[in-house]
């Protein structure tokens, strides 16, 4: 099984072109910056910057009331991906008010991992291939656990162990989306992104250029 895991990879510039979460949005001329329809109305914080090959994959969380905000529900308005052209990118202003950055910029290193599920295994759950290579990721051989935080999420593949009922539909055309990314809270307790301690879904619809994200 192959998953292509993102990897924490040190820090970067906040306008940088490459993967990764924190720093500020980079978006086509004339973006306003998506606000909370669910709590406040009030901006939501910047999470993710998502190179892929059908452009820049960019991701938004309402986090101006944890906990009462349902940022982790696909359609409740407290979160938003948009699927932004690959050049042409400028860095977003930042609004003065409301929880709009992380504390820190991580850069993302893409890995492609293959493992296969260790024979014998008696676990009642059928192997996910995320799931296999995030736990798998840096473990020396006789140890449970890797170093797991280093791992930020993974690019493509399919959902790690979600309902289908949970697939989102798309908010545009209420057509089907394809599933593009998995996102992980983070190295750092401190700067990381506030996922309720969940794993990320970001899903994606390209005809609309825009996506869904939920936590599960
Ligand atoms: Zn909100
Ligand atoms: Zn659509």
């Amino acid at each position: 099984m192959q998953a292509t895991l993102m990897i924490y990879d040190g820090t970067a510039a906040p306008d940088s072109e490459i993967p990764r979460t924190g720093g500020v949005p980079l978006a086509p001329e004339g973006f306003i910056w998506p606000l909370c329809g669910d709590c406040c109305g009030g901006p939501m914080q910047f999470f993710a910057h998502l190179p892929v090959e059908y452009g820049v994959l960019s991701v938004f969380l309402c986090q101006n009331n944890p906990g009462s905000c349902e940022s982790w529900d696909a359609t409740a308005g407290a979160n938003r991906v948009f699927l932004f052209p690959p050049a042409g990118l400028v860095a977003v202003a930042v609004p003065e008010s409301g929880v709009t950055l992380l504390p820190a910029v991580s850069a993302i290193k893409t890995q492609v991992v293959t493992l296969e599920p260790e024979t014998g295994d008696d676990d009642e759950l059928p192997p996910d291939a995320y799931d296999l290579a995030r736990s798998g990721w840096e473990r020396e051989p006789g140890e449970w656990f890797g170093k797991q935080r280093e791992v930020l999420g993974s690019l493509g593949g399919s959902p790690s162990y979600l309902e289908d009922d949970r697939l989102p539909g798309c908010p545009s055309c209420s057509g089907t989306t394809e599933f593009a990314a998995h996102l992980e809270e983070g190295i750092d307790r401190q700067t990381a992104m506030n996922l309720g301690g969940q794993l990320g879904y970001v899903f994606v619809c390209r005809p609309c250029s825009e996506g869904a994200f939920l936590t599960d």
